[in-house]
């Protein structure tokens, strides 16, 4: 058989530069009974593959229903069917993701004159879950029908030995009894690992940190903070880890979703939104953490939404966030858009609006006082 693959997020979103894993999965079982497997970078032409399997991680990313429709196709992922989506067949969930698949599309990248080192998930690491699920079903996320955190995965069986790193898509490892155990085979694998997704510091304790910042990780520690009702938990988890490490930790922080009432907004939330927002900000550069903002879709939505970009480009590029405030973000964007840009107008409208909020702007996360623990 003729197989197309389809990573539909890898034609619909410019800058994606994550491998879809089932997509590679998908390949690695169908090559290995015999058929002829290619990774297809456009919508043209399907008719003529015996079957094409199309794949998404993200609700937002584009793709046209006729495509959907045609008789060669079947669809998946969470992009497609969020919390609904049917997991893939045992068999295929189980294989050995093919690490081969976007080998063709990279080296045409690189040949463009693309950088080599954005494509490192594709080439350098080795991709799995090795537990999954999760114990908090927060109303807003992918896992939320989950209630149990369950190993699924060895390391074994996603592990290519000729690659450097490995990383993990667990949902939320430290809620799995087996935790500990993970870790040691991790660690025994002589390769350096993260866990992508951010791990919940909420279940930090002495034995988890001790074994978490002796392990063999490989980038920045990723945790998150969505709520600022754990603000209490999260400033005794931030304590605790800084008894362990001085090294820098990343927090992801939710924020544009109305935990007490969702898809209801009105002036209240917004303003109650974006000043959860900065305080979580500060606490979290108090600490020596840069946050990551993940803007729930219906930002969109805000008479603020400006706001929201805006603070994202200034906190998701750490050298900007480690040496600018806010207010200075601004201003250089403002000038560097050459005057009246939105930037600028989002920046005035909220101290107009909010005048109290001000005090948020000129704050700066300062390296070497935070390193001071
Ligand atoms: S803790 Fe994280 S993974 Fe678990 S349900 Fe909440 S957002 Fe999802």
């Amino acid at each position: 058989m003729k197989i197309a693959i389809v990573d539909a997020d890898l034609i619909g979103r410019k800058k994606h530069r994550f491998p879809n894993l089932a997509c590679m999965k998908l390949s690695g079982y169908y090559k290995e009974l015999g058929n002829e497997v290619i990774l297809k970078t456009d919508y043209n032409d399907l008719e003529e593959f015996d079957k094409v399997f199309i794949s998404k991680v993200f609700t937002d990313t584009y793709i046209d229903e006729n495509i959907l429709k045609l008789p060669n196709v079947e669809y998946g992922g969470t992009g497609f069917f969020y919390d609904k989506a049917e997991p893939l067949p045992y068999d295929i969930e189980h294989h050995m993701p093919d690490y081969h698949l976007y080998d063709e599309w990279i080296n045409n990248r690189i040949a463009n004159d693309e950088k080599i080192k954005q494509f490192e998930y594709y080439t350098n690491y080795s991709i799995g879950f090795v537990t999954r699920g999760c114990v908090r079903q927060c109303s807003f996320c992918v896992n939320k029908n989950y209630k149990q955190c369950n190993l699924h995965s060895p390391i074994e069986e996603f592990l290519d030995k000729d690659r450097k790193y490995i990383c993990l898509l667990d949902d939320n490892i430290f809620a799995c009894k087996d935790w500990k155990s993970v870790f040691d085979s991790l660690n025994n694998s002589g390769k350096r690992f993260q866990f992508k997704q951010g791990l919940d510091e909420r279940l930090l304790t002495d034995e988890k940190c001790e074994v978490l910042f002796n392990s063999r990780w490989v980038g920045d520690y990723i945790f998150a903070f969505d709520n600022i009702n754990d603000k209490e938990i999260i400033v005794k988890k931030l304590e605790l880890i800084r008894k362990y490490t001085h090294k820098r930790c990343k927090f992801y922080v939710f924020c544009g979703y109305n935990h007490l009432n969702p898809e209801h907004y009105d002036e209240e939330f917004w303003e109650r939104d974006i000043n959860e927002l900065f305080q979580r900000i500060e606490i979290l550069a108090r600490y020596k953490c840069l946050p990551y903002i993940m803007r729930y879709k219906d930002y969109e939505l805000s008479p603020y939404r400006g706001t929201y970009i805006n603070v994202s480009a200034w906190c998701n590029q750490p050298n900007i966030f480690e040496n600018m405030s806010y207010q200075q973000f601004c201003v250089a964007d403002n000038k560097r858009r050459g005057g009246n840009s939105s930037t600028w107008r989002y920046y005035e409208k909220l101290i107009n609006d909010y005048p109290y909020m001000e005090k948020y702007f000129s704050f700066k996360y300062n390296k070497e006082s935070a390193m001071n623990f």
